[in-house]
């Protein structure tokens, strides 16, 4: 498998037995000139810079850091802390963890992105399942419904948020939409929970992300997914229960998975829900969209923040969403490096790319773009 492989490569998808074209509707135009001239760009960085793709010391030292850092905090939490301030801190630093490993270890081994080998990205995978959330239906949703066809409503279940609220010009507008950009900061919060206690199990019994359809696990799958599920709720609710009433251990829980959920959340949003992203829509009667694949990842997707070392730590390279979205399978300690070759040729190809300067610049152009989509004006400029 080549090293730049990208989504019609995906890992998991080949296992399934299902085809890409059973797995979404999207068509896109052959691949041009643009996209030729990004993979023989970033083959060439490769090949000057000796560096594998995948399988990087510092992102070995990285999850060793990262599962320490959940590690430390759970352990604090369940044994240490012993008062209110401190149980806060404990779920926040908790909180905060587990989203460093869902941005950082489970995105890049779910995409094939941390190894070679199959089964050290199969196994790190499973990180999410500790987390709580299964990352069989998290390859479905993220690796083939959103990045598939990023920011195209009806296709990309991560614009999904109806009827609560509407990120996408094409999505039906309710009055308390204007209003959105106060309350969806809740919504975010619960997102954790509700894929720890509602959306895994609805969705691996019923076969389908939203509006789109995924295989149901079976077999050895299945059983991952159930056992990743016990496992969650062991570590996270009864083994604490055995030192701590009840009602303190779900407290603590709710509390953690807000601020988990809150941050994956708005992270994955800055890149896409902005204003200066592109929101195409599906294409009357079966047709291909009109931009390449390439293309269309770059003008619906914005970076922000890529000067901010901190950031792009902890974020896992998605503050270069970019980059991401074009090479999946390359581990995110390279994205810096190749962001700025991304950007030279979409330069020289006409391709508009866009990123924000900072975290608060990205966070800003999110808000406006609720405001917008909150107002009826929105629908009549269209
Ligand atoms: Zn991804």
């Amino acid at each position: 498998m080549g090293i730049l492989s990208a989504l019609t490569e995906d890992p998991w998808v080949a296992e399934s037995g299902w085809t890409l074209a059973q797995a979404t509707k999207a068509k896109f135009p052959e691949a041009g000139p643009f996209h030729q001239a990004l993979k023989a760009r970033v083959e060439q960085y490769f090949q000057d810079s000796g560096r594998p793709a995948r399988d990087l010391p510092a992102m070995y030292a990285k999850t060793v850091a990262l599962l320490g850092w959940f590690a430390a905090s759970y352990a604090f939490l369940v044994f240490v802390a012993d008062g209110v301030g401190s149980a806060l801190l404990g779920c926040v630093s908790l909180g905060l963890a587990m989203a460093g490993i869902g941005f950082s270890v489970q995105h890049d081994a779910n995409h094939g992105g941390y190894s070679e080998r199959r089964a050290v990205n199969r196994l790190l995978a499973l990180t999410l399942d500790v987390l709580g959330a299964s990352s069989y239906v998290w390859s479905w949703k993220h690796n083939i419904f959103h990045h598939s066809h990023p920011n195209v409503a009806g296709l990309d279940a991560d614009i999904n948020i109806q009827p609560f609220c509407r990120v996408a010009p094409s999505q039906p507008l309710h009055r308390a939409h204007r209003f959105q950009h106060f309350y969806i900061w809740g919504l975010y919060g619960l997102l954790a929970v509700k894929w720890q206690f509602i959306d895994d199990f609805k969705d691996m019994l019923s076969g389908r992300v939203g509006l789109q359809k995924m295989p149901r696990p079976t077999g050895r799958k299945l059983a991952e997914a159930l056992i990743g599920k016990l496992f969650f709720f062991g570590w996270a609710l009864v083994l604490p229960a055995f030192f701590h009433p009840l009602w303190k251990v779900v407290l603590c829980h709710a509390l953690t998975s807000f601020i988990l959920g809150l941050t994956l959340a708005s992270v994955f949003q800055l890149a896409h829900c902005v204003e200066e992203a592109a929101f195409p829509e599906v294409p009357e009667g079966g047709e291909a969209f009109t931009r390449e694949w390439a293309a269309h990842q770059v003008e619906t997707t914005v970076d922000f923040a890529r000067g901010n070392r901190l950031v792009c730590w902890y974020l896992g390279g998605l503050n270069f969403q970019v980059v991401h979205h074009l090479f999946p399978r390359v581990c995110h300690l390279h994205y810096p490096a190749l962001s700025g070759i991304i950007e030279k040729t979409c330069l020289e190809h006409g391709v508009r790319y866009r990123s924000q300067d900072s975290v608060r610049a990205a966070l800003g152009s999110h808000v406006r773009w609720l405001k917008r989509m909150g107002q009826p004006l929105a629908v009549e400029a269209m």
